[in-house]
């Protein structure tokens, strides 16, 4: 493979994330418009978006570097993603829990797509990219830890707070 090659997927892979990042951004926004009753919930969305605005300025410096204007990106949804957001959006009453899996699953296909990313950095030698990808493979990797470490205690006060008579209101 040709290192014309290498570059290219790199470059389309950058794209991609940037892509994957908006869209991060567009599943976390409503829900920090909607939850109330899980405070730490709405706490760690609140700093993860702040992380996803953060990772969106390192991508777009990467791909300058490569002497990619970042503001020719043109962002493509990504269907997978869409429709997990839409599943979050359903109003069943369980809201609270669709989304945290959703999220979960989210964070996990970006914590492949950063792997990916690193693993071309690497073939194509772009080591300037290298510690701006692992700082966001970190943060995905972190929120994805922390779903998974929260899920069960969510669940537990969804159903308390539904034996308690209290609104599903998330
Ligand atoms: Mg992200
Ligand atoms: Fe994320």
């Amino acid at each position: 493979m040709s290192d014309h090659d290498i570059r290219s997927i790199f470059v389309t892979g950058l794209r991609n994330a940037h892509a994957m990042e908006n869209q991060a951004l567009s599943i976390m926004k409503p829900q920090l418009l909607r939850v109330e009753n899980y405070p730490d919930v709405l706490d760690r969305l609140e700093a993860h978006k702040r992380e996803t605005e953060n990772q969106i300025t390192r991508l777009e410096t990467v791909l300058s570097q490569l002497n990619e204007s970042h503001s020719a990106l043109k962002d493509v949804a990504l269907s997978f993603t869409g429709s997990m957001a839409a599943m979050g959006h359903t109003m069943a009453g369980d809201e609270i829990l669709k989304n945290s899996f959703a999220n979960f699953a989210f964070e996990n296909f970006e914590i492949a797509a950063y792997k990916s990313l690193l693993t071309v950095a690497d073939l194509g030698g772009f080591t300037f990219a290298v510690q701006p990808l692992t700082a966001n493979l970190a943060e995905e990797q972190a929120m994805a830890a922390w779903i998974d470490d929260h899920v069960a205690e969510i669940t537990t006060r969804f159903a308390t707070r539904k034996q308690a008579g209290q609104t599903a209101k998330v």
